[in-house]
């Protein structure tokens, strides 16, 4: 299959054709799926000298990796304040600082690997209710207090406008630290460095079964591979191919435009600045400005296998409302991906087998932390697992339903909070 008709795709660096595997072939380690969990455990795995076989159902960046926003946020998907009422102040602290590192090991990729993503700083998030008003001003207190991030401000709704030209937003919240990039040239990056590591990189290689063996042995239609250690890294394109961890992980289908290109000064006038921006709504809107001064904007899911037959209409509504003065703007692309959500809202990472890996479940979340979860990973089959096993023991719960009865369950409770959206 090929790629989506993205933005991104259209403004791909290095998309390149990688073979099928079509041999029997021995490594130390099959990681299975080309996001970003799959590759960035892969480049890890070989940078500590492990030999890798990665084998991709489609194409390098096909899933979520390739399709995403681009908006590279600070600390975990939960904000902080959540994650102490959850776990204590250590733990909080402890995941917001993984969460610092996982930003760095982006930044490091991008530096040592020279990868031309587009890598922009900034985020803006923009509070949707006015029942919010104040959570801005005491996030800011709190990561200055207790997560040595003394770098946000809060943003009053009369100063909403120097950043982005709305009058959605009661406030504001500003962390000049976050980050974005144009997600499937990073991906494509990561893909090259892989290689030049050592990797052996497959395209068009669905795997259809693996054995619980030790060795496994990978299978696809047409080769096999026989491994010491396999990395599951498909995310919300798992399937069926592993049931114990499907049942942990729901995934939802979220969808992207990109408008025709506005031009310098009317795209300065709507966001002042390239970074990014998200609001405060359960079903999130997302957006930024490219470098050839398009919008790119993400808003509206579904619950269901299957995107709508017309993307741009769909999300056409959320970005109109954001918006209202590019009722006259044209659309150029449009596409939807597909990524998966646990029920906390927390990384799902852990192992199957001694020897089966897995990392999944970002919910919306996952540039910087499907990144950190490969290269953690890594050091775990490579016997450090310290990091690891803090994702690893992090509460989970199994959808209600399982694999089979899951959606309507999801459906309801999704439901449920778009409609506290709008009250
Ligand atoms: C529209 C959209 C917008 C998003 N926006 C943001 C954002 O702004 N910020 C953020 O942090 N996160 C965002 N996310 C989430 C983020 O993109 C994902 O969390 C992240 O890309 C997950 O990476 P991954 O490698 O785990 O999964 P994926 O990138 O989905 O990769 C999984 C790969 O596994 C392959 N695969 C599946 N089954 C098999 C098999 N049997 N054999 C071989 N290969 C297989 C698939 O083809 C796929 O390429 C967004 C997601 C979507 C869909």
């Amino acid at each position: 299959m090929s790629y989506p008709d993205s933005w991104y795709v259209a403004t791909a660096d290095g998309i390149q054709d990688r073979p099928a595997l079509e041999e029997d072939l021995t490594a130390d380690v099959c990681v299975i799926g080309g996001g970003f969990t799959g590759l960035s455990a892969a480049l890890n795995l070989a940078e500590l000298g492990k030999s890798v076989v990665l084998l991709e159902a489609e194409r390098i960046g096909f899933g979520a990796s390739g399709r995403n926003g681009g908006l590279v946020g600070s600390g975990q998907r939960i904000e902080v304040m959540d994650a102490e009422k959850q776990f204590g102040v250590e733990r909080s602290r402890q995941l917001w600082n993984f969460a610092e590192l996982a930003k760095d090991e982006i930044r490091n990729r991008v530096e040592k690997h020279g990868i031309d993503c587009d890598l922009q700083k900034g985020q803006f998030v923009g509070v949707h209710k006015r029942s919010y008003v104040g959570w801005a001003q005491e996030l800011s207190d709190v990561l200055t207090e207790r997560y040595d991030y003394p770098f946000c401000n809060a943003v009053d709704r009369e100063e909403v406008p120097d950043y982005v030209a709305t009058r959605n937003y009661f406030e504001g919240f500003y962390d000049p630290e976050a980050l974005t990039l144009h997600p499937l040239n990073y991906t494509l990056g990561l893909a090259r460095a892989a290689e030049k590591a050592g990797v052996k990189v497959f395209e068009n290689s669905r795997v259809t079964t693996y054995s619980r063996t030790d060795p496994a042995i990978v299978k696809t239609a047409t080769g096999q591979v026989k491994a010491s250690f396999i990395v599951l890294a498909c995310n919300g394109y798992l399937g069926n191919l592993e049931p114990r961890s499907a049942g942990k992980i729901m995934p939802i289908n979220n969808f992207m435009i990109a408008t025709e290109p506005l031009g310098a000064e009317r795209a300065r006038e709507l966001i002042s600045g390239r970074f990014g921006v998200h609001d405060t709504r359960f079903v999130v809107n997302y957006y930024r400005i490219s470098d050839d001064h398009r919008l790119l904007f993400g808003g509206g899911e579904n619950y269901r296998p299957g995107f709508p037959k017309d993307i741009g209409k769909f999300v056409r509504p959320y970005m109109l409302k954001i918006f209202p003065q590019l009722k006259d703007v044209g659309v150029d692309y449009a596409w939807g991906g597909t990524l998966s959500v646990t029920v906390n809202r927390l990384p799902h990472l852990g192992r199957l087998e001694p020897n089966v890996y897995f990392g999944q479940g970002y919910s919306g979340h996952g540039i910087s932390t499907a990144n950190f979860a490969g290269k953690v990973i890594a050091e775990a089959v490579a016997g450090v697992s310290g990091r690891f096993d803090v994702f690893a023991g992090l509460p989970t719960h199994t959808f209600p339903g399982g694999t089979m009865l899951r959606y309507p369950g999801m459906v309801l409770g999704m439901l449920y909070y778009t409609l506290k959206d709008r009250l």
